[in-house]
């Protein structure tokens, strides 16, 4: 009854699936494994098991790997290893490629009722007939021509490879997927599991039905704009039914497909971005692939959160990357440790009067709020360094408070022909109210121990907001897309591990993706997290 509302409450939503028994619900996640998962196959995983967990049900995964011409060993255990990463509960992994025997007799079944034809038109002719409701040519050929033709195909034979199967449905029909839908077809390409022992595959218009009814699918979920194919499911999975006894029922329900903005989610296009080197491979900061995003720094429980946030609309809307940083940074922002860097490029040296003149160190939190977090050293000197930008904010004769430490009064700035400061003198002041001053500076005591670091940013990958189905999204890809700049972070930044989250006081939030190599030519490479505000 909640569906269409979206929002809600977070994991609470219960759209109540149709006929849904308690502790009886199967749902199944089946990826094709063509490519690494992105967000919307993140979506379908974690709706499958949000279901099967709400009526305490199971959750089963399938490899769809129907096509061997798209498929590859590395795309398995890359969505494997995605899967886990987002916390799918399941017990066994089940292949389609499995059930190809039985398939192949199901096959044999049908043709023997009467439901499928073998049929040899060339692929083109047969999508010009699709589309005007012209019968084929082979639509009355008796089930023992079929039967032979299907050995032929089994066998690759010459005459064999040129047909398929079709199911004798309905060439009239308004709904174009009840146009006698194909079957099985050839392809004598090497599948990446069964080798070369098949050159019949089924379709997945006709696997999926008898696979999910006999791996005991209750609910299988389906994104909406299939909508149109849910009546050629059913009618497939009658057919089969009828002759295979025993053959459960299963229900479709379908959800919105996930959109993002300047966002492309397909495998297909997603595959030409890494195979023309536009990103560094599946896992690049800028794709949004599974591997992509939780590198750029989202947590799990974001992406959970955003997903079941949407409810059970079946609207299909592109979402904004903005809502899910932003979800994002509400969990991040409580528990990642707080550092300092200073830009490298025009840093400017302040020198204090009234301070330590060689490194004095104490020991503070590295979360004000949070002491769970831990401590970090902080070392006061009468050399810091401060960002090129501040200095060009700074007064002469200006009290300003430098975070951590206290106030300072500005003496002198210097400047260079070109504008841009060159020095700084002050007077340390630490009895001054740090609520009076305009500027609350962050700063770096000048010592050979600071961590040379390497910033990231990112800019979308394509430049149009929404990416309709035929654009021709090659020509919309953004240039540049990639942003670094050196930058010099506190002594504590060596100890960052890859996957470390951080937030750089006043500059934002980072993921530690390559930590410091102890040189000036290896420094820790820190990723920007989006924090939702768009910039
Ligand atoms: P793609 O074209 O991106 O490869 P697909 O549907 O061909 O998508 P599959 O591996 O077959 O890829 O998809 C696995 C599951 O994920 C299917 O149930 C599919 O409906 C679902 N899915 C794919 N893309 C999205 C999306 N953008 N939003 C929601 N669910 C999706
Ligand atoms: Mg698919
Ligand atoms: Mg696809």
């Amino acid at each position: 009854t909640a569906a269409g509302k979206g929002g809600g409450d977070v994991g609470s939503f219960d759209v109540g699936l149709p006929d849904a028994q308690m502790g009886k619900v199967v749902t199944r996640f089946p990826p094709e494994p063509s490519g690494y998962l992105h967000i919307g196959h993140a979506k379908a995983a974690l709706l499958n098991q949000h279901f099967a967990n709400i009526y305490q049900g199971r959750l089963l995964v399938r490899f769809d790997d129907t096509n061997p011409t798209k498929e590859k060993d590395e795309y398995v255990e890359n969505i494997i290893k995605d899967m886990q990463t987002l916390g799918l509960q399941y017990k066994t992994i089940t292949y389609t490629s499995d059930y190809f025997p039985q398939m192949l007799d199901l096959g044999e079944r049908l043709i023997k009722a009467g439901v499928l034809y073998a049929d040899d038109t060339p692929v083109d002719q047969m999508r010009e007939e699709r589309m005007h409701g012209i019968e084929s040519k082979r639509r009355g050929r008796s089930p023992e021509e079929t039967l032979a033709m299907f050995k032929e195909m089994q066998a690759g034979s010459e005459e064999g490879l040129k047909n398929c199967l079709r199911f004798k449905l309905d060439m009239q029909a308004g709904n174009k997927a009840l146009r006698d839908p194909v079957a099985f077809r050839c392809n004598v390409t090497h599948h990446w599991r069964t080798g070369h022992t098949y050159k019949v595959y089924p379709t997945y218009d006709f696997a999926c039905p008898f696979v999910d009814a006999l791996e005991g699918v209750t609910h299988a979920l389906r994104t909406s704009e299939y909508k149109d194919r849910e009546a050629q499911y059913y009618w497939i999975l009658e057919q089969q039914q009828k002759v295979w006894p025993g053959l459960p029922k299963v229900h479709i329900w379908d959800y919105s497909r996930l959109n993002f903005v300047y966002t492309v989610l397909s495998k297909r296009k997603l595959t030409w971005f890494v195979q023309t080197n536009r990103v560094d491979g599946w896992d690049d900061p800028r794709m949004p692939t599974v591997q992509g995003i939780f590198r750029r720094g989202l947590q799990v429980e974001a992406l959970r959160e955003f997903i079941l946030s949407q409810g059970a609309s079946k609207n299909v809307t592109y979402q904004e990357w903005d809502k899910i940083w932003t979800i994002n940074k509400k969990l991040i922002d409580p528990v990642c440790p707080r550092h300092t860097a200073v830009a490298a490029a025009g840093k400017v040296l302040l020198t204090l009067e009234g301070a330590p003149a060689s490194p004095e160190s104490s020991t503070i939190a590295k979360h004000k709020k949070n002491a769970a977090v831990g401590s970090k050293t902080l070392l006061k000197l009468g050399r810091v360094w401060l960002d090129q930008a501040d200095g060009q904010e700074v007064q002469e004769g200006e009290e300003v408070t430098l975070m951590d430490w206290g106030n300072a009064i500005i003496k002198s700035v210097s400047k260079g022909p070109d504008g841009q400061v060159t020095g700084l003198t002050g007077t340390l002041n630490l009895a001054g109210d740090f609520k009076k001053t305009r500027l609350k500076l962050t700063w770096l005591a000048d010592v050979s121990e600071l961590v040379p670091l390497t910033l990231t940013d990112f800019d979308y990958l394509i430049t149009k907001k929404k990416v309709e189905e035929d654009d021709d999204f090659e020509q919309l890809v953004n240039p540049t897309t990639k942003f670094e700049s050196a930058a010099l972070g506190d002594v504590n930044m060596a100890a960052l591990k890859k996957g470390d989250l951080l937030q750089l006081e006043r500059k934002g939030y980072f993921i530690c993706d390559v930590p410091y190599g102890g040189s000036a030519d290896k420094p820790a490479v820190l990723f920007s997290i989006p924090d939702g505000r768009t910039k």
